[in-house]
């Protein structure tokens, strides 16, 4: 079975670094890591590689640092990677992003199932896998609580409804998003990662797509305008409160209204 995992290199600290001129995120600040949601996709397909047969491969779009990660996913048991890096892929919004990894799957060839986290802990928008099934035409399913089996064409998993579990059975190729309830991502291993620190990993840009019209990438394909966009303000302002507990809970709850977290009763 060919598994294709989509993971992503997101901002490590509390804080991301915005380009005041463009609103962009900076994403070659050092300070990165693996998307903590794509672990759990990796480990996914890794326990499907060891109970079916067959190869992981993960594909990430960032820039050249975003290889890091691909190593990340060799020193877990991944194959294979693809980084798709091209500066014509800067600020792209999810349509642009859903698009270009789109693309690049079709130029990587078969597969049978594509991963995907849940979402992102910086776009946050959890779009890009469905996005991206749309693209490609194939059938998809988010909040994947457990893959139960794959055979005779088809996956069947457990689907995260808003009020029930829903058992569904999937025809392959799909895309799946997978919540972090799937399963306890391993460790990565030092042995892997010194055994696979020379591996190939194959790059891919514009030109290596079957689309090639700029105008549906990056910035320019992307329709989302970002008007500003800032970190949050940190503040160490604190209060100390004394009082008996009847009046700390007024208090406190009086304080939570006035701050619009709940609302009055
Ligand atoms: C309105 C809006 C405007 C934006 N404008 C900009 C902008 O101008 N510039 C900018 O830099 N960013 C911008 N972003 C952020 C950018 O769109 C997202 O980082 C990007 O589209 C991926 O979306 P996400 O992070 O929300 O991923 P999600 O949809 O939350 O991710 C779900 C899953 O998709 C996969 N995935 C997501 N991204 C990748 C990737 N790059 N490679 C491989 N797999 C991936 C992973 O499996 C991930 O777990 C914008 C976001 C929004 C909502």
């Amino acid at each position: 079975m060919k598994l294709l995992v989509c993971i992503k290199q997101v901002p490590g600290g509390g804080k991301a670094e915005i380009d005041p001129e463009t609103g962009v995120i900076k994403r070659d600040a050092s300070d990165a890591k693996m998307n903590p949601y794509d672990l759990y996709a990796i480990e996914a397909a890794l326990r499907l590689k060891e109970q079916y047969g067959g190869t992981v491969r993960v594909l990430t779009m960032g820039p050249p640092q975003a290889e890091n990660v691909i190593r990340e996913a060799f020193s877990m048991g991944a194959d294979e990677g693809a980084l798709l890096t091209d500066r014509r892929f800067a600020g792209s919004d999810v349509l642009a992003t859903g698009m270009a990894l789109a693309q690049a799957v079709k130029a990587l060839g078969h597969f049978d199932l594509l991963l995907c986290g849940r979402q992102t802990t910086d776009g946050d928008t959890a779009q890009v896998g469905p996005e991206l099934a749309e693209h490609l035409g194939i059938p998809s399913a988010a909040g994947i609580l457990e893959i139960q089996s794959v055979g005779g064409g088809h996956v069947t998993v457990k689907m995260d409804m808003p009020t029930t579990v829903e058992t569904v059975r999937i025809t392959l190729p799909a895309l799946l998003c997978v919540e972090k309830d799937v399963c306890v991502p391993r460790l990565p291993s030092y042995v892997k990662k010194k055994a696979t620190a020379q591996r190939e990993i194959r790059v891919l840009t514009l030109d290596d797509f079957a689309e090639r019209d700029e105008a549906l990438f990056g910035l320019f394909g992307s329709p989302t305008n970002v008007r500003r966009i800032f970190p949050p303000e940190s503040t160490d302002g604190r209060e100390i409160w004394q009082g008996d507990a009847d009046e700390l809970a007024e208090r406190l709850h009086t304080a939570l209204v006035n701050g619009r977290f709940v609302e009055r009763t």
